[in-house]
């Protein structure tokens, strides 16, 4: 049976590229699957205090994300959401995975080599270690799908690599306790407790890139406010952004061909594409040989049409903080429930000496 899990962390300026790269594909997948999703503040705090802002701001910010998963659909009673720290398993579980997964993995991250900068022994042993805990946020609950921007690809081929291992290590244990199921690895059949996990990864925009350089993800983090939508923007703001976003001076093409090599413009009509719930080819069509002075406004005006209300109802949604830490409370006694279950097989498969 499909499970869907996936999270956002509470680090502030929630943007377009989170929204239209993971949070409204969560929305549509809710229709047809069990999901599970989750503000990730554990990972929130892995960059330095100064950056993730202490603790009122933390908290701030996890009621900012839950308010704006709730104000874009999310349907937190047929599924389940919630704030990671609640629900202890995934730590508990993050720490077999860091005596599964090897060094040479982790040091293979782009994540944690963009983010640890030139000082990497000044960086956090959590900002290292955060794909373990990622995976684990993933597997506690055995979810089957994931969906994420492209910029997590990396990260889930590791909960894969890790599924496997795992499996693999283990897998006489996990057959004498009956806790498996058969699957092909390599020349053998082995028995598996963790399922291989499936990115769920596409569309028109699965890589937002920043609205000052096309070359580079829009990011939370950016120090550039200009180089990102944010959730909270109000309408002049979107409008200026868009306006100010930079391009190179040719109209648009009038063949998809003709965005390769034109990161700026690809990444507009791929904005666009994705708020209509559309494809980038379908834009073409439409603007094909229209200068940006033309798109620029329509896409400024389709991005205020699909974004306003999101940000007033989560001004509506954040004037109640208790029921927004009901929702996460709720949310957290569910999952626990099923994370639980999963480290009583965990414990027992590693050997670790339980009631
Ligand atoms: P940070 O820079 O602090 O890592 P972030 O913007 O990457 O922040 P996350 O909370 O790490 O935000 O990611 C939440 C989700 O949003 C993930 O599924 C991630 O893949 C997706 N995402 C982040 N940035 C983009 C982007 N530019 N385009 C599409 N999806 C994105
Ligand atoms: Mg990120």
């Amino acid at each position: 049976e499909p499970l869907v899990f996936s999270g956002v962390q509470p680090t502030g300026n929630l943007h377009l590229g989170n929204y239209l790269g993971a949070i409204r594909r969560w929305v549509a997948l809710q229709e047809t699957s069990k999901c599970i999703y989750c503000v990730v503040d554990q990972h929130a705090i892995t960059p330095p205090i100064s950056v993730w802002g202490g603790p009122a701001e933390l908290q701030r910010n996890t009621r900012e994300v839950t308010a704006a998963f709730l104000a874009s659909g999310i349907n937190a009673r047929t599924n389940i959401v919630f704030n990671q720290s609640r629900v202890h398993q995934h730590a508990e579980l993050a720490w077999v995975f860091n005596c599964v997964a090897r060094m040479g993995w982790l040091n293979r991250m782009t994540q944690f080599k963009d983010k640890a900068g030139k000082d990497r022994e000044n960086a956090s042993v959590g900002l290292f270690a955060y794909p373990t805990l990622m995976a684990a946020d993933i597997l506690v609950y055995r979810a089957t799908h994931v969906p994420v921007g492209e910029d997590q690809k990396q990260h889930l081929e590791l909960t894969r690599d890790i599924a496997q291992k795992f499996n693999t290590d283990f897998s006489d244990r996990i057959a004498d306790l009956g806790l498996g199921v058969d699957t092909p690895s390599g020349e053998e059949i082995i028995s598996s407790y963790f399922p291989l996990t499936e990115p769920v990864i596409g569309g028109p925009a699965a890589r937002v890139m920043s609205l000052r350089d096309g070359t580079k993800k829009m990011s939370k983090s950016d120090p550039s406010h200009l180089s990102r939508i944010n959730l909270t923007d109000d309408v002049d703001t979107i409008s200026k952004k868009i306006r100010k976003a930079k391009t190179d001076s040719e109209p648009l093409p009038s063949e998809i061909e003709g965005l390769k090599d034109r990161p700026e413009a690809d990444n507009l009509v791929g904005i666009y594409a994705a708020l209509v719930d559309s494809d980038r080819a379908t834009v073409i069509r439409d603007f094909g040989g229209h200068q940006f002075s033309t798109f620029k406004p329509a896409l400024a005006d389709l991005a205020v049409e699909k974004l306003a209300p999101i940000a007033a109802e989560m001004r509506r949604l954040s004037a109640d903080p208790g029921y927004i830490d009901a929702v996460l409370k709720d949310g957290g006694e569910r999952a626990s429930v099923l994370a639980e279950k999963t480290m009583r097989d965990v414990r027992d498969i590693v050997g670790f000496l339980q009631n």
